[in-house]
């Protein structure tokens, strides 16, 4: 159970290798219990086990498979009845890059239930206790793929979309409350998950990649400074300023009523 002097458990999923692992790791040092869930549970052990010694914080591995039901409620299950979980963190994801005819059905399956169904079901599951609380953290972990389709990365970026519109969403929603939900857009980082998607980290223009630690260290600063959304390798913030200006822009100018003067239909 949190007091006023901890700050609580942090459930982190993906932790087993990547950004989770780092999360995972800086979590700890700042005094977070942690449940680390994952499929490869001797990797959440071995992590667990040094965090626990490193910083003397409780550190408990869940193996869990997100894209199989029954492995999702029970982590679902974990975040809606502990009481001492004050923050989640939704960074497990899969990626297969190939054209969408090209891709295997498990690999389309992957990336929506764990990108997809995980994000939504696991923060619909913590948010009344946190709502009941008027306290806690969301952090989900989107790309630039978010915002960006390769011909490659056509279903990835439609699930990393649908995490954008989810936090953004849940943003709207939870204003002027003590809930906190960050949207991290991370570029390419140096992970597992560049080999597993088909496109090894090699194939990458190396001044493009950023390193794991730095990602997630840059993704907590913007966290401390209150950044509702966190793009660790933008340099100009103005960039996500006016993107999310257009967007504004766009829906308004969409509200008219009447089929636009270029389509010659008269109202
Ligand atoms: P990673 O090293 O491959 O880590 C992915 C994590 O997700 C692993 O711990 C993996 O654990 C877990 N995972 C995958 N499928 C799972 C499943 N079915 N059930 C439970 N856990 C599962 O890749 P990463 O780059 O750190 O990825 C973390 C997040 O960052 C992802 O959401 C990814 O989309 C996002 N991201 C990455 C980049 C990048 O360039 N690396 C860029 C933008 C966004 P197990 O295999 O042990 O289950």
């Amino acid at each position: 159970m949190s007091t006023v002097n901890t700050p609580g458990t942090a459930l982190v999923t993906g932790a087993s290798s990547g950004l989770g692992a780092v999360y995972a790791d800086r979590l700890a040092s700042r005094g977070f219990d942690l449940i680390l869930v994952a499929r490869r549970v001797e990797r959440l052990g071995v992590l667990a086990k040094s965090l626990a010694e490193k910083y003397g914080v409780s550190v408990r591995a869940m193996a869990a498979d997100l894209s199989a039901a029954a492995d999702l409620q029970r982590v679902a299950e974990e975040l809606a009845r502990n009481p001492a979980i004050t923050m989640l963190v939704n960074n497990a994801g899969a990626s297969t890059l190939a054209p969408v005819a090209d891709t295997p059905k498990a690999g389309v399956a992957a990336m929506d239930k764990v990108n997809v169904t995980a994000v939504a079901e696991l923060s619909y599951a913590v948010l009344p206790r946190f709502k009941q609380r008027n306290s806690g953290t969301i952090i989900n972990i989107g790309s630039v793929l978010s915002f960006h389709i390769l011909p490659v990365s056509t279903i990835y970026s439609a699930t990393k979309g649908y995490v954008m519109n989810l936090t953004r969403g849940l943003q709207q929603e939870l204003a002027g409350t003590g809930i906190v939900v960050q949207l991290v857009l991370p570029a390419s980082t140096a992970t597992e998950i560049w080999e597993l998607s088909g496109v090894p980290l090699a194939q990458l223009d190396q001044a493009t990649i950023m390193r794991a630690e730095d990602c997630v260290d840059a993704a907590l600063a913007g966290l401390d400074q209150g950044e509702l959304v966190t793009l660790p390798s933008v340099e100009d913030t103005e960039l996500w300023e006016r993107f999310d200006a257009a967007r504004l822009a766009l829906f308004a100018g969409a509200m008219r009523g009447k089929p636009a003067s270029r389509y010659g239909i008269a109202g």
